[in-house]
């Protein structure tokens, strides 16, 4: 009997070619925060974790996504912040700027309608720099990673023993209707 594929997968902003380069400027800031760094083509912003996800699921979020028409926006990352329990070092921008916040809402009732179980705590902006770190950065505020907005996407993860592989598999454009 043929099992249903079943794929753990997340909604992502996943950073283009310029803006990826950028972060890089960030990386000396956190020496001496100890833990390891993610990879610079790992780098990404999860707007929701969706878990191991079946096929029928898959297709009902794609659904739910293609509904969502909200405009292009743009980040400005400004501050590196630690999070002591889960040991991340991110570079965020609070508060979360309200088009950010009303794409994760819009994709946690994307969940709920798909029976999934959204994260109940409020979203929070991060992208995740460094793991298994012990301090936080010295500097807070940081010079800004402009980033224009025109996409998210649905991103498939997969541990290897050499280390996590992502792959970002459909995008959605904003402002546009799917
Ligand atoms: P690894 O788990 O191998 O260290 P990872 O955490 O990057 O790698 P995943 O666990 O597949 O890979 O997670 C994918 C994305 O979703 C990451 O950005 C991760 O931080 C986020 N994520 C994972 N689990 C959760 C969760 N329970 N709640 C919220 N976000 C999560
Ligand atoms: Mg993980």
């Amino acid at each position: 009997m043929t099992e249903t594929a079943s794929q753990r997968l997340f909604f992502a902003l996943w950073p283009g070619g310029v803006q990826r380069e950028q972060l890089e400027r960030y990386r000396p800031l956190l020496r001496g925060c100890g833990g390891r760094p993610i990879r610079p083509e790992n780098l990404h912003l999860t707007l929701a974790f969706l878990g191991n996800v079946d096929e029928a699921t898959r297709k009902c979020l794609e659904q739910a996504a293609d509904a969502i028409t909200l405009p292009p926006f743009t980040l400005k990352l400004d501050q590196l912040g630690f999070w002591r329990r889960p040991q991340v070092i991110w570079l965020g921008q609070e508060p979360t700027p309200e088009p950010l916040l009303a794409l994760s809402g819009e994709l946690k009732r994307a969940m709920l309608a798909c029976g999934l179980e959204p994260d109940p705590r409020p979203f929070r902006t991060h992208l995740t720099l460094q793991r298994r770190a012990h301090r936080t950065p010295r500097s807070r505020e940081v010079p800004p990673l402009e980033w224009p907005v025109d996409s998210f996407m649905l991103v498939a993860s997969e541990t290897r023993p050499e280390g996590v592989v992502y792959e970002v598999v459909r995008e959605w454009r904003l402002g546009v209707v799917s």
